[in-house]
């Protein structure tokens, strides 16, 4: 159609008559999702794929690939490569998604934007948070992120993980690698003890007379039994788990001069993976939506206490009994999506159900795992029944424990990113 001047003014005139939410109303409901991981890749992956176009998804997430801090420690132990766990963003800007290459550095929850360092600024009707984690600072005595090099945390996988692996390969005959544990809650609860378990299986093939301590301000750790059986079996006296009744907690580490000091007692050591007290990503706290720790929300939903229109996901969330995983976020994810399709085009809810597992893999062809299922109640997401591995079960048991957790990897990596 040529412009003339008689068809111009009739539609400004009908644009005028529009109030502004009509003018809105007429676009399609924009939801922004902050983070590319388990929760938010998955997030805006659903909401794209199940709303078929009726709703605009825009996701924000720094990195151009995204290294699972899932099989990270597999990749340590020598069972993967860098590039197994490396997964880039195509597949979900394929499915319909927005992918922002950028920081999300503020959100108004009054004007409902995210602005981002790029400098853009982005509207949206339901902001959906899965940033992770963040360490809280001053939380091992001696360390920041200053020292995040002298002493990795590799809790963020990618080069944090690259460089834990290289400083294992360069550990001198007979050295000492040592660990500093978190204290709860924490992203991965079996995570630091499968990493000790796939550092004492490099260490037997290629270092067999090096140690490893694990200072621990906990008293006992997920799956203990399961992992204390398999130290014992496959890494006889390698491992020095001093936990907090013989002060695991009592801890500070001097980066430069490579010492921990566990209850007063000083070790110079090879390797030290300072893995500190975690909390929210910084931008679930910048968006005012947490406790100061972590972010409470509702368990139908995953909408903030905060914000109705404000939804937390994962590792950052305070949602109840369930563990902070890859697992768990990608539920929660499915559970939100829903939701916030169902708010933003009526189309149907279901009820928020639940699931995760953890395995671990103490040596090889030997996997253990822990999981449940969970429902939504008023105050929490409430654990329904659970299972775990036993001690002393067969090799042939141990093995296909093993081979599903490979199968979970490869449909939990589809499923999140196309
Ligand atoms: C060693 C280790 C082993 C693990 N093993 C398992 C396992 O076997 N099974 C399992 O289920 N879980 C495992 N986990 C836990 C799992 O990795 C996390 O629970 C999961 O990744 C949480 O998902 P998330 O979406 O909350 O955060 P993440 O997956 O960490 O995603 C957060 C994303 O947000 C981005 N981001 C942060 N801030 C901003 C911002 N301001 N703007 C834009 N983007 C931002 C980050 O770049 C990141 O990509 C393990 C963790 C570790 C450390």
């Amino acid at each position: 159609m040529t412009l003339n001047r008689r068809t111009f003014l009739g539609a400004a005139a009908a644009a005028a008559s529009l109030s502004a939410p009509m003018v809105r109303a007429m676009g399609k409901p924009r939801v922004v999702v902050v983070g590319g991981g388990a929760g938010g890749a998955t997030a805006a992956r659903y909401i794209a794929k199940d709303s078929k176009g009726a709703i605009d998804v825009t996701l924000i997430e720094p990195t151009r690939k995204y290294y699972t801090c899932f099989f990270s420690n597999l990749y340590l132990g020598g069972f993967k490569n860098i590039e197994d766990i490396g997964h880039t963003y195509g597949g979900l800007a394929a499915g319909g998604v927005n992918v922002v290459h950028d920081w999300a550095v503020g959100v108004d929850r009054d004007a409902k934007t995210v602005s981002l360092a790029g400098g853009a600024t982005l509207p949206y009707d339901k902001l959906i948070l899965s940033p992770g984690i963040d360490f809280v600072e001053g939380a091992v005595e001696g360390w920041d992120l200053s020292a995040q090099n002298a002493m990795p945390h590799a809790y963020k996988a990618g080069s944090q993980s690259e460089l834990l692996k290289a400083q294992l390969m360069a550990m001198p005959e007979g050295g000492v690698f040592a660990m500093v544990a978190p204290p709860n809650p924490f992203r991965c609860p079996p995570g630091p003890y499968e990493r000790v378990s796939m550092v004492a299986h490099f260490l037997k093939q290629n270092n067999p007379t090096a140690k490893i301590i694990v200072a621990d301000p906990k008293p006992k750790f997920s799956k203990m039994a399961l992992f204390q059986e398999g130290w014992a079996n496959h890494y006889e006296g390698m491992v020095d788990w001093i936990g907090d009744d013989f002060g695991g907690g009592n801890v500070s580490v001097d980066p430069n001069a490579m010492t921990v000091t566990i209850d007063g007692e000083e070790t110079k050591v090879d390797v030290c993976n300072v893995i500190p007290a975690m909390k929210a990503g910084r931008i679930a706290e910048l968006a005012g939506v947490t406790d100061g720790n972590w972010a409470p929300v509702n368990a139908a939903d995953m909408s903030t206490k905060a914000d109705g229109d404000v939804y937390v996901l994962g590792d950052a969330s305070a949602q109840g009994d369930m563990p902070k995983s890859g697992f768990s976020a990608n539920s929660q994810a499915k559970v939100c999506a829903n939701a916030v399709r169902g708010a933003l085009t009526g189309s149907k809810v279901f009820p928020a159900k639940f699931s995760n597992t953890c395995w671990s893999l103490i040596a090889p062809d030997d996997g253990v795992k822990v999981g449940a299922t969970y429902e939504a109640t008023a105050d929490k997401i409430a654990k329904v029944d659970g299972f775990i591995s036993q001690t002393g079960e067969t090799a042939d048991v141990r093995k296909t424990t093993y081979m599903e957790s490979e199968g979970w990897y490869s449909g939990i990596t589809a499923d999140m990113l196309g």
